[in-house]
């Protein structure tokens, strides 16, 4: 059945129903050809067999009831002659028509030879009681007739035809035992067609529904190794590849969407600007490569610091890193940004020509808030950068905090500064 699996879905579909039609009309078209040749046999058994039968068995009774009748009571006056010579004629004119119905239907081979013999003997019959009558037209009276010869030719003709009516009923018999054993072997051919048919279109059917269901299991297999890559893809697109942070795209994306909770729900928003300092004299003391793994260094442990669900660290380019904090007031996040400042210096990455401290150090820009309706975008990242400026102003390795930009619409100094150093 791989046939099967290889067509489409449509292709299957169609396939399945072309077989249901097919079956079904084979079925339609077996059980006419049945039902009509049923019909022609039950036909041939009434009127090849019961109808002649019934004409031979008229014939017996017109000459047992009427003529032989006729002339009895003729002969013992009960019935006058003229009424009697009536009636015998119309009798034989019936005999007449009776037997050229009969000779009209099919008739076996073996049977016209005796067929042949009757008709002369009812001819024969006819003309004997023909004469009779001619007889008595010319004067001979009814009542002097012989009952002997009359009964002989009566007896005669009715064994003839007896004969022929007992040939006609085996016939008869033996067709109906044909037409049943046919009934039966008929019914039996249908039945193991339709049997035959059902089972094929059931077997198919299991087939072409077993492989949309393979397919459909592909399918789900293929969308779930789609949903897979395309999410890798979005965390390598959102990702730093030499840190493993956030990117700037990142940021963006979720910058906004802080932001928007935040002064939805009138919360603190927290925003660092972070720039590693005299990091261009690192590269020239160092070399690129050790620039490369110092960055590395220095997201680590701004990523081991802030750990809540709600902190978020980038690498922005460079050597510059943001911070993002939910629901972390000032206080908090000063703490923070000093424990990122320890914690840098801390890793004690060696910088002999850093002139603030023998080892790396960060200068951070802060600013925390609970967002209004006031506070916008640029309105933060500003600000931090401000902050950021102050900090390495005012001698690097350090944090400088803002904590009055909610509520401002624009941009006023003196601006509460909380500065912290190290
Ligand atoms: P400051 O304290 O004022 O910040 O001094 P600075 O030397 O750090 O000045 P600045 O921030 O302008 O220096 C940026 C330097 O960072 C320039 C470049 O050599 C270095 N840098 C930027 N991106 C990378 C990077 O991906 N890898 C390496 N190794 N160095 C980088
Ligand atoms: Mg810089
Ligand atoms: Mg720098």
């Amino acid at each position: 059945m791989k046939f099967i699996e290889a067509l489409k879905l449509r292709s299957k579909l169609f396939f399945l129903f072309l077989l249901i039609t097919l079956g079904l009309i084979s079925v339609g078209v077996m059980g006419t050809v049945n039902i009509n040749s049923m019909k022609k046999k039950i036909d041939s058994l009434y009127f090849g067999s019961l109808i002649p039968v019934t004409e031979l068995n008229e014939i017996l009774q017109v000459y047992h009831g009427s003529i032989a009748n006729t002339f009895y009571r003729a002969k013992s006056s009960e019935q006058s002659p003229s009424e009697s010579l009536m009636q015998i004629e119309a009798s034989l004119i019936k005999i007449d028509e009776l037997w050229s119905s009969y000779e009209k239907h099919f008739k076996r081979d073996d049977e016209v030879e005796y067929v042949e013999y009757v008709s002369s003997e009812i001819r024969s019959a006819n003309s004997f009681f023909g004469d009779i009558l001619e007889s008595q037209k010319v004067g001979v009276e009814l009542t002097t007739l012989s009952t002997i010869s009359i009964d002989k030719k009566i007896v005669h003709i009715s064994s003839v035809i007896q004969k022929l009516i007992n040939y006609e009923v085996d016939v008869a018999k033996y067709d109906r035992k044909q037409f049943l054993k046919l009934y039966d072997s008929t019914i039996m051919e249908v039945g193991l067609v339709l049997v035959l048919i059902i089972i094929a279109v059931l077997f198919i059917s299991y087939q072409v529904f077993r492989s949309i269901q393979k397919d459909h299991t592909q399918l789900e297999i293929t969308a779930k190794k789609l949903r897979n890559a395309n999410r890798k893809l979005e965390t390598v697109s959102y990702t730093d590849s030499l840190t493993s942070l956030h990117n700037r795209r990142y940021f963006n994306l979720v910058y906004d969407r802080e932001l928007k909770r935040a002064k939805r729900l009138f919360t603190y928003i927290t925003f660092m600007m972070i720039d590693i300092d005299y990091f261009k004299q690192y590269n020239d003391t160092y070399g690129h490569i050790e620039g490369d793994n110092a960055l590395k260094e220095v997201a680590k442990v701004l990523k081991d610091t802030l750990h809540r669900p709600g902190d978020f660290v980038f690498r922005l380019g460079g050597e510059e890193f943001g911070v993002l904090l939910t629901q972390t007031d000032e206080e908090s996040s000063a703490m923070l940004a000093q424990a990122l400042c320890d914690g840098v210096q801390e890793i004690k990455i060696k910088h002999k020509t850093s002139q603030v401290s023998d080892f790396l150090t960060i200068s951070l820009g802060v600013v925390s808030c609970v967002a209004d309706d006031a506070l916008d975008e640029e309105l933060l990242i500003s600000h931090a950068d401000k902050m950021l400026y102050y900090a390495k102003e005012r001698g690097r390795n350090r944090f400088v905090i803002d904590t009055s930009v909610s509520g401002a619409t624009a941009v006023k100094e003196p601006w509460s500064i909380k500065e912290v150093s190290v």
